[in-house]
């Protein structure tokens, strides 16, 4: 008789419980927080829609999608105002506008780029003749992001696209990030193209002639990511069973493993580990000491979101675009901020408008050791200074996540092949997560239901 137990009901163990309820498969989900989503948390205040993590995810991946349609919420997805979507950079004292044509980091249209004052004109030089590189001959080693981006675009771009574009997806610091794992898609450019602005016109040529164009870049649930936890909950049903309680060791027994939460042992003949890498790597210590060293060697940071709601006459001049985002540079508290009416419909009343600011990332973990009123003056000073916002808000929040964000840094894809070699070896143990394979939500759901599909395959329904 199987059974399985999967740890940890952020968005990847709540999807292996989904796909395996699809697949008639029963499963005991075993959660250390009093409630479900992990890092996905949608509040509603004064009728505005408020993402505590993620707010969106990528319309390029289609795993998390997928997902949605097979949820029946297809109606409710909403896509990122793209038409007015304006990015600033605060730079010595002023906020610039991110110049049109940008590809991530990658200039596509000279006009904009030789006009901006985002960067010196050495740098846009340099940018200028990158379109020349030839692919290299020889296959090149991982690298850091900052090493890869300096040597087409200079250091310039690593301080004003680079770090501060990542900054807000990983919370990282390019200089220790992996360029294969963080930006793998720019990497095969590099190889096919030698250029990467070649590269990413080509590619938008081929996109074009196939006729895939349109789609919003990010997109998400009109009432919030929360939905999508509860349809998730929903569809897995009375075949999971949900246990509140944090997961301490897990041991091998001769017919599987046994795992301990608090006074209870619990016995399943098949393991997802879903939670962080470093909370498995604490879990698995007695299990296997090189898969719990592999899971440790996984770094992660710790991340902060602070909402802020006003009334919308108050702020009204000072919400510019989709919102800003502050280099390493120029850095005090403030990685970033985000106008969310401005970025998405249907999320804040005409009459309020809501600015949420990111904290914390590599370097500023301590943020989130510090008292909510200590951390909104800092968040309303910065604020003040970055875009003359003075005005009281009506209300605040601010939400932590301590040691969530997964840091691939150079060597990522070697020490996670060696570690699913690892799990392969022991029958009937997976993992799936942020750590692994992409850090998005469309990844973190893809890693989930590859590892229902594989207890799938071996236990069959029951
Ligand atoms: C502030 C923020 C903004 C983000 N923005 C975006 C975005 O806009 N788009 C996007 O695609 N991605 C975004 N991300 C990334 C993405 O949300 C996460 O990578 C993803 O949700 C992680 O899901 P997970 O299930 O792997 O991990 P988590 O959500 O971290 O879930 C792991 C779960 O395991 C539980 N757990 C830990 N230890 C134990 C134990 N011993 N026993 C039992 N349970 C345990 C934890 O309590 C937690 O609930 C963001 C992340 C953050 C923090």
């Amino acid at each position: 008789m199987h059974s399985v137990a999967i740890i940890g009901a952020g968005i990847s163990g709540l999807s292996a419980a989904y796909y395996l309820s699809k697949a008639g498969i029963a499963c005991t989900l075993i959660e250390a927080r009093p409630r479900l989503g992990g890092v996905v948390q949608t509040e509603n205040i004064r009728n505005c829609v408020i993402e505590a993590g993620p707010d969106s995810f990528l319309s390029a991946k289609p795993w998390a999608m997928d997902l949605i349609r097979e949820l029946g919420l297809e109606s409710e997805v909403i896509g990122s105002n793209d038409h007015q979507r304006k990015t600033y950079v605060w730079k010595r004292g002023r906020l610039v506008e991110l110049p049109d044509g940008l590809q991530f980091l990658v200039p596509t249209r000279i006009w904009p780029m030789a006009t901006s004052p985002l960067v010196s004109l050495p740098t846009k030089l340099r940018m200028a003749l990158e379109y020349f590189r030839r692919p290299r001959v020889a296959a090149v080693r991982d690298r850091s992001v900052t090493d890869f981006v300096e040597e087409h675009y200079g250091r310039e771009a690593v301080e004003y696209l680079a770090e501060p574009l990542l900054s807000g997806i990983h919370g990282g610091d390019p200089g220790q990030l992996s360029v294969s794992s963080v930006l793998p898609r720019f990497v095969e450019l590099e190889t096919k193209y030698g250029s990467l602005t070649r590269g990413v016109l080509a590619e938008r040529r081929t996109a074009a002639s196939n006729g895939v164009r349109g789609l919003p870049l990010f997109r998400t649930l009109r009432g919030g990511l929360g939905r999508l936890i509860q349809a998730m909950t929903d569809a897995a049903g009375a075949g999971t069973t949900v246990v509140y309680k944090p997961v301490e060791s897990i041991e091998r027994t001769e017919t599987g493993f046994r795992l301990r939460a608090g006074e209870d042992w619990l016995s399943a003949t098949h393991v997802v580990l879903a939670c962080e890498a470093h909370q498995a790597a604490q879990i698995t210590t007695g299990l296997d000491s090189r898969i719990s060293s592999l899971l440790a060697s996984v770094p992660y940071s710790s991340s902060m979101t602070v909402a802020l709601g006003f009334d919308r006459g108050a702020v009204k001049n000072q919400m510019r675009g989709f919102g800003f985002l502050v280099p390493k540079r120029e850095r005090r508290r403030l990685l970033a901020a985000t106008w969310v009416g401005n970025k998405f419909p249907h999320r804040v009343p005409d009459s309020l408008a809501v600015l949420r600011c990111f904290l914390g990332g590599t370097g500023d973990d301590g943020v989130l050791r510090e008292n909510d009123e200590s951390i909104l003056a800092s968040v309303r000073e910065e604020l003040s200074l970055i875009v003359g916002l003075t005005a009281e808000p009506l209300f605040w929040k601010v939400f932590r996540w301590p040691l969530s964000m997964a840091q691939y840094t150079v060597g990522h894809r070697e020490r996670i092949a060696e570690l699913e070699g690892r799990l392969e070896a022991i029958p009937g143990l997976y993992a799936a997560g942020n750590a692994y394979h992409g850090i998005g939500m469309p990844d973190c759901v893809r890693t989930g239901k590859l590892a229902a599909e594989s207890i799938a395959r071996k236990a069959g329904p029951c």
